[in-house]
């Protein structure tokens, strides 16, 4: 393989607003605008990942839309906190993904290009796993059915290219260059400030307690009032099982931990000098994955070396789940640093509690909820939807106002469960 430089220079990539300005300019919006007018076309309930993106999109389509969020816009209690969410095409999960994610990498760039700001950042992604393990054999089918570039290293090129990692002999290393991460909180940000310019109502700390279809309208009833609208998209990411009972059953919610370290040699694992990556380790279920340390200014904390397991943590509900965090999910964490990357601990900084939505064979749900054909629902992410989030509000707005999509997302559909 020739040796390439995957890795931009961290001084080509820093363009982009602190994100505590952002911030205070989005609660400024917030603030500024009332919902005296309580009938809507359509409401969003859930402004997170995915329902700040179908707010943007319903706004931009010149509808009249309400997002409702129980917390703040961005918050840490449910799915989308900590700084950094890997995006990638070879889908190993299934190839059936990837059309899907060459949309979401348009609209993440069209978000980019419309505010001015950063959301996705090419890094290249490194995958390390025996030939067998699913997360190779099928990052490999998705990446020969669709033509992704992903680049197979030798021991000797990889150890040259990326020294950090410590390889098992019998594992394969390859890297997808135009993988990276994109931006959570930033994302949710942008989504809802650009939303909130093109006339979004979107009220926060508002808990959405019930709905239901009266007549040819949706009923919503939150902590603060009774709304009415003609169409209704659900996005609540964990309490997504609460808000819509039928499908309860098939979204397991489970408590996740991330962990920022120290290494113990700080440039080499830096942004501008270490990839993100992914391991899959025969002798642990999932797949240990992270990224490099990034500059706290620009993205927002925790500081140091981020990485997670991503794996069925312990089922849990959204509202009563155990934040408190122990040595055994330190340990789990620390094991794949230990283990592939010696340089890449020496201390625990910070760790954080999240949370999976998993249905049965963890592909999303993205349909009408049966029965309804005005009430759309966003659901069972399983752990992998963040970088989704620019394609599913798009779909969301498409179900919701004009009946379908022309994304392909059959293979989504809520009535495989049934
Ligand atoms: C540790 C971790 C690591 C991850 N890593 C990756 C990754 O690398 N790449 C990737 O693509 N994905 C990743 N994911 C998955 C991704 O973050 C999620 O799939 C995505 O954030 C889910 O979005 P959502 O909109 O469904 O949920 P959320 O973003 O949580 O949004 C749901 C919103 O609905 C609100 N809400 C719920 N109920 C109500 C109510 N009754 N009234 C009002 N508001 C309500 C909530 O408060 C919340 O704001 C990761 C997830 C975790 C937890």
């Amino acid at each position: 393989m020739k040796r390439r430089k995957f890795i931009q220079s961290g001084a080509v990539l820093a363009a982009a607003i602190p994100i505590g300005k952002l911030q205070a300019q989005v609660n400024e919006q917030l603030q500024s605008f009332s919902t005296h007018n309580k009938m809507y076309d359509v409401i969003v309930l859930g402004v997170g990942s995915m329902g700040s993106a179908a707010c943007y999109y319903l706004a931009k389509r010149g509808y009249k839309v309400l997002g409702l969020e129980q917390f703040d816009i961005p918050h840490e209690l449910g799915s989308h906190a900590g700084q950094s969410r890997i995006i990638r095409k070879a889908y190993f999960e299934h190839p059936d993904y990837v059309p899907l994610l060459e949309r979401a990498y348009q609209n993440w760039k069209s978000l980019e290009e419309e505010t001015g700001e950063k959301l996705y950042f090419k890094t290249g992604l490194l995958y390390f796993g025996k030939a067998d393990h699913a997360l190779i054999k099928g990052l490999r089918l998705s990446a020969s059915q669709y033509s992704i570039r992903v680049d197979e290293m030798t021991a000797q090129q990889q150890i040259r290219q990326f020294p950090q990692f410590n390889i098992p002999s019998d594992y394969e290393r390859l890297i997808e260059p135009d993988a990276g991460f994109v931006t959570p909180e930033r994302s949710v940000l942008l989504y809802t400030q650009q939303a909130l310019r093109s006339g979004a109502v979107i009220q926060t700390q508002e808990k959405t307690i019930e709905w239901r279809k009266t007549g040819s309208a949706i009923l919503v009833k939150t902590t603060k009032g009774v709304y009415q609208c003609k169409k209704l998209i659900i996005t609540a990411g964990p309490w997504a099982g609460k808000m819509v009972p039928d499908l309860a059953r098939n979204l397991k919610v489970t408590r996740q931990v991330i962990a920022w370290v120290k290494p113990k040699t700080w440039t080499k694992f830096e942004w501008g000098n270490f990839p993100c990556w992914t391991i899959a380790d025969p002798e642990k279920t999932g797949i240990f994955y992270g990224f490099p340390i990034l500059p706290v200014g620009q993205f927002g904390g925790p500081i140091g070396l981020k990485l997670a397991h991503h794996f069925h943590g312990t089922a849990s509900d959204p509202d009563t789940i155990n934040r408190n965090l122990t040595k055994s999910d330190e340990d789990n964490l620390t094991y794949a640093l230990n283990k592939f990357i010696p340089d890449g601990y020496e201390s625990t900084h910070v760790m954080k509690t999240c949370m999976y939505t998993n249905t049965p064979d963890e592909n999303f749900i993205l349909d009408f909820i049966p029965g309804y054909e005005d009430v759309v629902v966003a659901a069972g992410f399983s752990g992998h939807g963040f970088k989704f989030a620019s394609v599913v509000g798009e779909i969301m707005a498409d179900l919701a106002m004009n009946g379908h999509t022309q994304q392909p997302i059959g293979f989504l559909n809520a009535k495989r469960f049934s």
